[in-house]
This record gives structure tokens, sequence and C-alpha cells, in this order.
């Protein structure tokens, strides 16, 4: 089957790989009928990852069709269609079972050379029994895959803040996962969300959902938020970039006793977190990876109720041979790019 292969910094090549068989009686087979290129996949497109071996298929967002069941598998058959976390969990251990399958003792990433990647015609899915998600036929491809990644990302994210109705929420970023986030702020009715950002076309589309864009290459964002809080500072902080500069700006937009709430992915040093601020400030900090099997559920409800489109924020569609064109617009911003979705089969 063909895949898209990591061949080293931006170098992203679709080629032939052998194709994915059952191997544990709680393994699924899914025809991968969309995939997405995720900003995960780009820390290792773009080298800060450092993955020295090359070779291995990426990608972890995904939707598909299941084709074969291994012996175990009692809630999947085939031809049902199927959404599924970024990470396998096995859905039995202490953390699966208290709700905190990002911290499974047995997960497996997609890509990133443990499991086979997504952005392929087929996929092993491991304790897949867990890891999935039916998905019902009235809804598409493009309105339920993010839920198995950036969605629910973007609703823990929100969550975690623990948002009043009436709360000021701050959003750094309006990339894909900021947008989510803000999308899920939305869903907690506050009085506003503030979107901020740079990207005239990030923002465009933080505005389509309903936040109040805050263009930070024009205006100071402290000052925006105080307009909005009565000088106070944001009620609620939500983090969705994961570069020291956006972590380091949360503390000047929350107000005291506020709650911070990061998910950008973090793979820099570490950098001085502000204690004895936080301290005298009464701040909640809060940071992690989200265990999306938590959500899944509860947002395909949610979207198929009408009441949420997560495919707004899709800007490419192109077929799996495309991958490299996909990884590099998304990359390097082109063509007012958010986000690309991948279709292996057409
Ligand atoms: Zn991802
Ligand atoms: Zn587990």
């Amino acid at each position: 089957m063909k895949a898209a292969t990591f061949q080293g910094p931006l170098k992203v090549v679709v080629q032939d790989v052998p194709d994915p068989k059952i191997q544990e009686p709680n393994d699924v087979i899914l025809k991968v009928t969309t995939a997405g290129i995720c900003g995960s996949d780009v820390h290792a497109y773009d080298g800060r990852m450092n993955i020295p071996a090359t070779g291995w298929s990426m990608g972890h967002e995904y939707i598909g069709e299941v084709v074969e069941t291994g012996s175990a598998i009692t809630n999947f058959k085939p031809g049902d269609r199927a959404v599924g976390s970024f990470v396998a969990s096995c859905g039995e251990c202490y953390f699966c079972k208290t709700g905190w399958p990002s911290q499974c003792v047995k997960q497996q990433f997609f890509g990133f050379i443990m499991l086979g990647g997504a952005q392929a015609e087929y996929l092993r899915v491991p304790n897949a029994h867990y890891t999935l998600e039916k998905v019902p036929d009235a809804l598409s491809d493009e309105k339920a895959i993010f839920t198995g990644d950036i969605f629910s990302t973007g609703y823990f994210c929100a969550d975690r803040g623990e948002i009043k109705p009436g709360d000021v929420v701050a959003v750094v970023g309006s990339g894909p996962v900021g947008l989510f986030a803000q999308m899920s702020a939305l869903m907690f009715e506050p009085k506003a969300v503030l979107a901020i950002d740079q990207m005239p076309e990030r923002l465009e589309m933080s505005k389509r959902i309903g936040a109040v864009p805050v263009d930070m290459s024009q205006v100071d964002p402290v000052a925006v938020v105080k307009e909005h809080s009565e000088g106070r500072g944001a009620d609620v902080v939500l983090e969705a970039v994961g570069i020291a500069p956006s972590l380091e700006s949360c503390f000047r937009y929350v107000r005291a006793a506020g709650t911070i709430s990061a998910v950008g992915m973090y793979t820099e040093p570490e950098f001085a977190f502000p204690m004895f601020q936080s301290f005298l400030r009464d701040i909640s900090f809060k940071i992690g990876v989200c265990p999306v099997k938590r959500y899944m559920g509860k947002l395909l409800g949610e979207i198929a109720a009408g009441k949420v489109d997560p495919s707004m924020i899709i800007t490419h569609t192109m077929p799996l041979d495309d991958a490299a064109r996909g990884y590099d617009i998304f990359h390097h911003r082109k063509e007012n790019c958010i986000k690309v979705v991948l279709k292996p089969h057409g």
C-alpha cells in the first residue's frame, strides 16, 4: 500500500510500504478514508523532534472504514465507520479506567516510528475496541475526523480552564488547536473569547467561529484583554502554541486567581516558570496531553446535533499522493493554509 513516509527534515515521500496485518486479537485494520496533517507531525517534519530514522510512515489523525477485525473485537465489524484517538490505549489499566488514557501504561503512538502512520491507505489500530469510536453515517469524514485529535485537544484545554458562564477567555494562538480551543470555549457560554494571533487568515477564521480576533502585530493584547474584563485580566487563558513566548504571555493576560490551561506541544528547553508571581497572584496552571477517548463520543454527539461544525477549518483537501505538497504549504503557511486533509483513496 501507499503511505506518506519521513525521509529526513522537510522531506516527505509517498511510497509503497508493507500492508498492515492483524497482529493481536484486539486489532482492527482500517481503510483510511481521510487523514489530517497535524502540527505535531510538523515537529518531526521540520527536524525539531530530531528523529534520525527515516522511512517510517507518518500521521495520526484518521477516520475510515473497518475492513478486518481481530478475534477479540466484538464492538466493530467490517463496514463500520470509525474515528480513532491519535494514541492507542488499552482501556483496562488504572489510567484508562480513571479517564486518563493519555497516560495509559500500554499506550502506543501512531506515526513517530512506534506504530504505522495514518497518512496511508490502511492502518492497524491496536486495542481498537477502546481506541476507536463509531461514526454515524450521517456525519461526513470532515466533520468527525478532528474528534480523534485537535478538536478533543481544544476541548480538553477549555474544560481544564473550568470556564464559567460570563467568563472572559483569552486564547493564545489561532492555529488548528487554538481554533478548536476557541470553538470549545464558546460552548461554555463565556462573555467573550479573545483570539490572540497575528496571521490574518487565522484571525479571520477565529472571527467566523465567533471569537474576537486580536491581532498582536497591531495592538497590545494585554490592553485588549483588560478592556474586556474591567481591567482585571482574563478569567481563563488557554494556550495552544507550545513555544516559550506564548506560554510566558499567558501570565500577562490572566487575572489574579485565574486559570491558565496549556495544550501546545512544548518541545523546547524549559523556560523559567514565574513561580513567585504565580504564588502571589493565586494562579492555577495546567498543562498536558489530551486524553482523547474521554471526549470523542461527547463531541461526536455535539457535532451530530449540529451545535458545532469542525469541518470549517479545512482549507485544503488533496490526494495522499500530494502529501509532500500538503506538508510544505501547511508548514510554511502558504496559500493561507490552516488545515490540510489527505484522501488516500481519492
Ligand atoms: Zn496531532
Ligand atoms: Zn490503558
